[in-house]
């Protein structure tokens, strides 16, 4: 294998520069000529791929997002839209490519191996929601940026004495949620793994001010059944039971962004580079990922069975500790 591609697809997540460009020089370090896809499957389809270099991968380990910029191509989802992927890919000599997104970006990984192109897909979601691999690039930072937010809100909250509730990222996953609230301090979490009784939620919150807590933090997954808002207004609602003044933070997009932490970087590094040895091993239809601290393919058909479950001795943990 002399041609190989990197593309990068769905939501960003910070770490995925570091990834491309950990897989584009262990693959020129190993003899090969390597091109970037631009715009995930969207410029897959639209031939859009160009050659890297060791210099062009210069200076993007400490980004965010991606250089290669990354897209949700519906085209992709459609026989037709592949098999034109698939023309591209020849036309342009590739003989294996390396997807680095999440769920989605790896089925799309699933049905090229399917029909018979040689790829290997790293996980990078800010979700953490894949199987196989312990943490997915981003999710490190992301948390940081959340922990960040909280604890700035902790200032104002206990100033106020007010409840914050703060909404975070991670589609269906309640892992972000729960673990910005454990490393938060929060008092409580709110996830879509867990049934969450309002009623019952509102009485913690009036006990925790009868304790004499100055503030209380709800950490709110955005995929959970109520999010930050209708919480608010059930919490506006019921005021008189409470103690607490409520207000929603919602942080959104700023998740995405920022310098990837030392953690994301070494693990995108370490997965980047994985990718490209087990591409030019002959392997394809896998995922690699960090399994108990080590890096190890998974095939991407086990990957996409598996729902990752949510840490419930960490959930319970979190309960113990608001006290
Ligand atoms: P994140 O979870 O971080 O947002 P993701 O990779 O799961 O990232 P998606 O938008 O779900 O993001 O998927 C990205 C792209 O992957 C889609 O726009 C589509 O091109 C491709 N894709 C998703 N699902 C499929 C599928 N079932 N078959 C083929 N391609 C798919």
């Amino acid at each position: 294998m002399k041609r190989l591609a990197i593309l990068t697809s769905g939501g960003d997540a910070p770490g995925m520069n570091p990834a491309i460009r950990a897989a584009a020089r262990v693959a020129i370090y190993r003899g090969c000529q390597v091109f970037g896809v631009k715009r995930g499957y969207a410029g897959l389809i639209a031939g859009d791929i160009e050659p890297m270099t060791p210099r062009s991968v210069g200076g993007i380990i400490q980004r965010g997002g991606t250089v290669l910029q990354t897209a949700r191509s519906p085209e992709f989802r459609t026989e037709a839209g592949r098999l034109e992927a698939l023309r591209k890919l020849n036309q342009a000599g590739i003989e294996g490519l390396v997807v680095i997104g999440g769920g989605g970006s790896l089925t799309g990984a699933l049905e090229l191996h399917r029909q018979g192109f040689p790829v290997v897909g790293v996980p990078a979601t800010i979700d953490n929601d894949l199987a196989g691999t312990d943490m997915a690039i981003g999710v490190d930072t992301a948390l940081n940026t959340a922990l960040d937010a909280i604890d700035k809100i902790k200032d104002t909250a206990s100033s106020h004495q007010r409840a914050f509730l703060v909404e975070v990222m991670g589609r269906d996953s309640g892992y972000l949620a729960l673990m910005a609230s454990i490393a938060g301090g929060a008092e409580y979490v709110v996830v879509p793994e867990v049934d969450t009784d309002l009623h019952r939620l509102a009485l913690e919150l009036r006990d925790a001010y009868v304790r004499g807590k100055t503030h209380a933090i709800v950490v709110v997954a955005e995929g959970a059944k109520y999010n930050a808002a209708a919480i608010d207004h059930f919490f506006k609602a019921n005021q008189d039971q409470i103690g607490f003044e409520t207000r929603v933070t919602t942080l959104g997009h700023i998740q995405r962004g920022g310098a990837p932490s030392a953690f994301d970087r070494i693990l995108a590094t370490r997965l980047g580079a994985a990718a490209v040895e087990e591409l030019l091993r002959g392997a394809s239809g896998v995922m690699v990922g960090l399994v108990h601290g080590e890096i190890k393919a998974t095939s991407l058909e086990s990957v996409l069975a598996q729902q990752k479950e949510l840490d419930m001795q960490a959930y319970e943990l979190g309960r113990i500790l608001a006290q």
